[in-house]
């Protein structure tokens, strides 16, 4: 322990004092994370326009401030709430990767035609909810909202089914829905996924599986897992099925919801995913897929579950489950979450061994997740490392020591060792309570006399307990 007086007042502007050597913890305390909700963030600075199409500026008049709420069912996510969002995004990919999934980076905009043709021009989302405008050059572009259909592209683009089989991707990055926003429902989310291409073994279907499994585990989700297979498009199978249904829904028209009438003929599998009481009771009735699968689909889909046993990842069979993007076939699973409210989709995937043609590509299978990394988020996502990586900060006593501190701080950061300092010439007692917002465990005090004496004092900011540590040795003493 440090046995230094605390020395007299320094002539700096801000008084610079010692701080107190019996102290303990920091008095201030970090602000509790706020769950990332956009819903609220533009209500939360201004109120939405009458028009629903977010805060509204000044109107005529003198120009008004700039608007700062974000648009509409979109947010800004800050510290420390973006610690927890890099975690979060962090061990997904380290995850995917232990797995053989490499990283793969796509632009934030595609032709439109890539959702157009692979998604499905009948889906939800290329139909209604696409951010599609012109370039200057008159060519149509969309924001993305979703990756598997942009990772073929550039799968099929760059040729890299000719490499080595099977392509194996993961991505993390924002994914944009004109949809009506909600908790858990924005118009820009981040997903985080893995793509396995060319391979149609049920065995990579499993290791798809368990891979968003386990990640949803380790991120302290506990997810139900249900699973289906949706067959594929033959007279044989989903073909024949999707006849039947047509044939049943256009029997049972009257007794449907009206918003749902239109899907008969749009997309009938998509009357499965109603959320309207009259449709959900028709549908119960209704003829399942399971029950139309050809040979194959159903072989496949028997090895899945059998691999899935074997691996002890537990799902739930539901015939119900269909996909909202068009390019799936036979497999069909997602993820669930309690505490998400009717947003309790944490994420989905399948089987996608048509959509390689549908980009006027060869035939090339393929089977992905996408997680919803927001409802991951408010579902109570915890790792250990989700805090600011800050481990000392730099007290400077007087103004001979500003270029010691910055300089220690330099030393440590070199070390892996993460490190702040004052930048306000704030006296030392504003500079212990920023070291205490700092999130950082240690202050490391340099004055006069730890110059003199080519060492420091070193307080931990938890106990209060103080040390003089030589200059030299500090990275040492510091390091976890
Ligand atoms: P999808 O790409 O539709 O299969 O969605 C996969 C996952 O992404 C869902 O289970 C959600 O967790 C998440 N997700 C999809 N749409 C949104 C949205 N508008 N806002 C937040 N998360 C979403």
């Amino acid at each position: 322990m440090s046995d230094q007086p605390v020395p007299a007042e320094s002539t700096e502007r801000a008084p610079r004092k010692r701080p107190d050597q019996t102290g303990g913890p920091g008095s201030s305390q970090p602000t509790e994370p706020r769950p990332h909700d956009p819903t609220d963030a533009a209500a939360a600075i201004a109120p939405p326009a009458e028009d629903g199409t977010g805060g509204a500026p000044n109107p005529a008049g003198p120009p008004g401030p700039t608007e700062l709420a974000p648009p509409r069912g979109t947010g800004d996510v800050l510290p420390p709430e973006s610690w927890r969002w890099q975690a979060a995004t962090r061990l997904a990919m380290d995850s995917f990767a232990t797995a053989g999934y490499a990283p793969i980076e796509t632009p934030i905009f595609e032709h439109t035609e890539v959702f157009e043709r692979g998604v499905g021009v009948g889906s939800e989302v290329v139909g209604k909810e696409m951010y599609t405008f012109s370039d200057r050059g008159g060519r149509s572009l969309t924001l993305r909202p979703e990756l598997t259909a942009p990772v073929m592209r550039a799968v099929l683009g760059h040729n890299l089914h000719r490499a080595r089989l099977p392509v194996k991707l993961a991505y993390a990055g924002p994914m944009f829905r004109q949809e009506r926003p909600q908790k858990g429902r924005y118009r820009q989310f981040s997903q985080v996924g893995i793509e396995a291409i060319g391979s149609m073994s049920p065995a990579i279907d499993a290791e798809v599986i368990e891979v968003g499994d386990r990640y949803l585990r380790d991120a302290g989700v506990e997810p139900t897992l249900l699973l289906n297979s949706i067959g594929h498009l033959d007279p044989g199978c989903r073909t024949g099925y999707l006849k039947l249904l047509t044939e049943y829904l256009v029997a049972n028209r009257s007794a449907l919801a009206p918003v749902d009438i239109e899907r008969i003929s749009l997309n009938p599998l998509r009357t499965f995913d109603s959320k309207e009481s009259r449709t959900i009771e028709v549908m119960r009735r209704a003829p399942m897929i399971t029950d139309h699968l050809c040979d194959d689909c159903r072989n496949h889909f028997d090895a899945v579950q059998s691999h899935l046993t074997k691996l002890d990842v537990s799902y739930t069979l539901d015939p119900h489950l269909v996909r909202g993007l068009d390019y799936y076939t036979r497999t069909a699973f997602e993820f669930t979450a309690g505490g998400l409210g009717s947003q309790n989709a944490v994420g989905g995937g399948g089987r996608y061994d048509g959509l390689a043609e549908s980009l006027g590509g060869q035939h090339l299978p393929g089977i992905g997740f996408a997680l919803g990394l927001d409802r991951i988020l408010l579902s109570g996502f915890q790792t250990k490392d989700q805090s600011s990586p800050v481990a000392a900060y730099v007290v400077a006593i007087g103004s001979a020591a500003v270029e010691q501190a910055l300089a220690i701080a330099t030393h440590l950061r070199a070390a892996g060792i993460g490190a702040d300092l004052d930048f306000l010439d704030r006296s030392v007692k504003s500079q212990m309570k920023d070291a205490a917002r700092s999130g950082g465990r240690w202050a490391v005090i340099v004055g006069d006399e730890e110059i003199a004496g080519n060492n420091v004092t070193l307080k931990d900011l938890g106990t209060g307990e103080q040390e003089t540590v030589a200059r030299d040795k500090l990275e040492d003493r510091l390091k976890p």
